[in-house]
């Protein structure tokens, strides 16, 4: 997990508050499930979820929020709560192995060291392998008394359902525009909406700055491929191997062109402007085409051939430049 999220472990996210309150509910109903499954979109904070409800189930007043004054608080901000276990994937093929569920199911067998809850998080929870599920099963089924297993995942559909059955799945909300609007502004971040145009209803994701990356490396790939046409095919394998980075490269296309059309009908109707807009409507085509279940690589590549074009047309032109893609 990120420094972030760590350091502010007790807290809860705005669009989360209400499904914490929920659990809260059920725990001093002495309903709470012992296992379960916590599903949340990508970018939407899974993890301060997580963080949340283990800090609350930590402290030993469980008030609504964390005392931060009892031993189990501060050893949970320290970082070294010994009821605190999390299972993160290891070696190479980034699996979470037999081994590691066997280290904890012998700790689970050792006694609490303090009167609260004792948490296991397991993260992502589709990276479980089979042998390791397996060997999970019973634990899950019955974890012992005061003992809570979180399975954190951001992919539930790769669960395995041997896993998903023995779970409650618990599905953590997704912020409104708004909320990850305010939110991100909340956080320092003054161009929350260019940002969330690239990772639409994301705002951890666009708070992570990833954008500024990739728009260096979808600018890096445009300006190859007008050195180079004939490496089309290779390029749009490159961005658009999966239908989610497709849309994301649409999406920073169309985001990108955007501007472009605007910072030039500033300076007037222009060969720049006309080429902006074409390539902004080339991008609505392409997510059509995406929306049609066209391949993703076939459908970028279809936008790239008449992005060249334009390309090419803009510089026969006088005041050829140009800014539909690479800058
Ligand atoms: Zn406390």
């Amino acid at each position: 997990m990120s420094q972030d999220a760590a350091a502010i472990a007790t807290a809860v996210l705005p669009w989360q508050q209400a499904a914490l309150q929920e659990l809260q509910r059920l725990e001093r109903a002495a309903r709470l499930p012992q296992t379960m499954v916590l599903q949340a979109a990508r970018g939407t904070g899974l993890e301060y979820f997580a963080q949340a409800l283990t800090g609350w189930l930590l402290c030993q007043q469980r008030t609504d929020t964390p005392c931060g004054q009892c031993s189990g608080c501060r050893q949970w901000r320290a970082g070294n709560h010994p009821d605190a276990l999390r299972i993160l994937p290891e070696g190479a093929a980034q699996e979470i192995t037999v081994d590691q569920v066997r280290a904890v199911t012998e700790l689970l067998s050792l006694s609490r060291h303090h009167q609260g809850y004792r948490v296991v998080q397991l993260y992502p929870a589709e990276r479980l392998n089979r042998n390791a599920a397996n060997a999970l099963l019973k634990t899950l089924e019955e974890p012992g008394e005061g003992t809570v297993f979180l399975l954190l995942s951001e992919q539930p559909r790769n669960l395995l359902p041997t896993i998903r059955s023995r779970a409650q799945v618990i599905t953590v909300p997704r912020p409104s525009e708004a909320q990850a609007r305010e939110w991100l502004m909340t956080q320092g971040i003054s161009d929350a909406d260019s940002r969330l145009a690239i990772y639409p209803g994301q705002p951890l994701r666009a708070l992570e700055d990833e954008d500024r990356e990739i728009a260096t490396e979808f600018e890096a790939e445009l300006q190859q491929l007008e050195a180079a046409p004939s490496e089309l095919t290779n390029v749009a394998r490159r961005i658009a191997s999966t239908r989610d980075d497709a849309t994301r490269f649409l999406e920073w296309l169309a985001t990108h062109a955007w501007s472009d059309a605007a910072s030039h009908l500033e300076a007037g109707p222009s060969v720049g402007t006309t080429c902006a807009v074409e390539t902004y409507q080339l991008t609505l085509q392409a997510r059509g085409a995406l929306r049609a279940n066209t391949p993703p690589q076939l459908a970028v590549e279809a936008l790239l051939v008449s992005w060249l074009a334009l390309r090419a047309q803009s510089r026969k032109r006088p005041n050829g430049d140009m800014h539909g893609g690479s800058r």
